[in-house]
Parts: structure tokens; sequence; C-alpha cells
């Protein structure tokens, strides 16, 4: 490739924690989804005791079907759904959730879209990163927007998951969850399930502190931090780590072997496309 071909950066693309459909139909005041094709009512707290959910894997990144499994168990043991909604691998279920395979290139770690029939579709680009992701998406598909006052919490997604939670929900999550069954939507499945002995809903831990990697800051417990796609959680006064589903994209060298371009940094040069994926340039033809 010659020397004097100039790539043209035209788009950068940020990494989100999440799709952008699901960022944008937040109500002022809540951090509850609703408008735009999400509803309350759609929410897996809907189902009585005695229901099933479904993750169905239609073949996206290994492992991520696992970590959804794990995640919508935690969403409903903090709905204080316990057992009698079972959650498995599978295609066919009173509610499924299904994992489709999103291409490379996209922009979000995952994204969930609203309840269609009973279907919640999630998206899985490359680069989901682990079961913070899981939780959080799956967060959405229970019917949760984000929160973006560095509340420490599985559903804030600023500064790309620095404050997400890693395995279990935070303080404000679990606040968000009781706020959520109070609207007068939930009071029949309430009912059901207080009349079936359903599980209260747990009190937050409020363990001790973490020190940081500096040896002065202090971090809550719960706080969750990630350094190149692997996961921190204070855990009690101990971080736990959680490693992530493959490395951080690669940058791609420009052509004049001096400048680094982003993964998912798309330049054109004569009509032509060029895609930085994971340290390589994808080349694709103009028409
Ligand atoms: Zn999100």
């Amino acid at each position: 490739m010659s020397s004097r071909i100039q790539f043209v950066p035209i788009l950068f693309i940020l990494l989100l924690s999440c799709g952008k459909s699901s960022e944008t139909e937040t109500s002022e005041t809540k951090n509850i989804l609703v408008g735009n094709g999400w509803e309350t009512a759609d929410s897996p707290y809907m189902l009585k005791p005695g229901a099933t959910i479904a993750v169905c894997d239609t073949g996206v990144k290994a492992g991520v079907a696992d970590l959804v499994v794990k995640a919508v168990r935690i969403w409903l043991d903090a709905g204080g759904r316990d057992g009698r909604i079972q959650v498995f691998k599978g295609c066919s279920a009173d509610r499924v959730v299904k994992l489709y395979r999103a291409p490379a290139g996209v922009s979000y770690y995952g994204q969930a879209h609203p309840l269609n029939g009973n279907v919640h579709r999630l998206d899985v680009p490359p680069q989901w990163a682990g079961h913070w992701t899981a939780n959080h998406e799956v967060g959405h598909v229970f019917g949760f927007a984000h929160k973006f006052q560095n509340t420490i919490s599985i559903m804030n997604s600023e500064q790309n998951g620095r404050f997400m939670n890693g395995g279990n929900l935070s303080a404000y999550d679990l606040s968000e969850v009781r706020r959520m069954l109070s609207i007068p939507h939930f009071a029949a499945v309430q009912a059901a399930w207080k009349a079936k002995g359903g599980a209260p809903v747990p009190t937050p831990n409020t363990g001790s502190s973490c020190l940081g990697a500096n040896g002065v800051t202090l971090y809550p417990h719960s706080t969750v931090t990630t350094y190149q796609g692997n996961t921190y959680t204070c855990n009690d006064g101990k971080w736990d780590f959680s490693p992530g589903i493959g490395s951080a994209p690669k940058s791609c060298v420009g052509a004049n072997g001096v400048t680094i371009y982003s993964h998912n940094t798309v330049t054109t040069y004569q009509g032509n496309t060029y895609t930085c994926n994971n340290g390589k340039w994808d080349f694709s033809p103009g028409t």
C-alpha cells in the first residue's frame, strides 16, 4: 500500500454500554422504561409463580447465554421471584430472551429491544463485555433505563460501566425494583406472589469498602470497575476478579505508519471503506 494514501477518519464511534434504542426512552423523572414500545407491564416481573423464561442462543458469542441466564435470575431474585420462575437455556417458554448476533463494527456492547410477542430481543456484538453487560442489558429487559449521576448501579452506563455492578444489584437498583413493583400495574401479580409465600425483596448488602490500587481511595461495597475488559467488584472489603470474554479490541496503524485508529474507526479512500477490526483493516470496495 502506497505511503501516499491518506486515510480520512469520517466517523469515530464511541463504545456505549448498551443500545441507543434503550437509552433514549428514559422518562425525565424515572429510571423505568416507558414509551417507544417499552411498557412497564411487559416486565418479566409480571410473570406469575410457575412461569418459565428461556434464553435462546441463536449462535452468539460463547458464554453469553449462560451469563444472561444468571442475569435473569439476579433480577428475578431482586423482585422476590424465587425458583418458581424457572430460567433455562432454550427457545420455548412463557417468555423468551432471544440472543441475536450483532454485526462487527456496531458501536454498542449490547442492545435490548422492547417486548415483541413473548420475545425480549437482545443483540450481542463481538465486544459484549462479560457479566456486567449481561446484568445491564437484562435490566433493560425488566424495564429499567439509566441513571446518569454517578450512582453505583448496574443501570448506570455513564463512564462506560465504571460504576456498574458486577454480580449483585446495588442499593440503588434494589430501590428501583421496589419502586417498580409498587406501581399499580403490578398489584395483582404482587398479591399472587404474596399469597403463595413469595420471597421478600432482599435488602441491599452494605458491606465493607475496598481500598483502591492507589492505596488511598476507598470504594463502597458493590463498586465495579473495569480494566482491559476484566471486571473488579468490591465484595465486602475484597475485590472479586471476573475475567472479561476476550480482550479489548486492538487499534489499527494508519497508512502513514504513525497514526493510531481505534477499533471500529471507519475511513474512506477513493470510494472504498476501511474499518479497523481488532488491529486489522477490513477492506470494503465502493460501488
Ligand atoms: Zn443501557
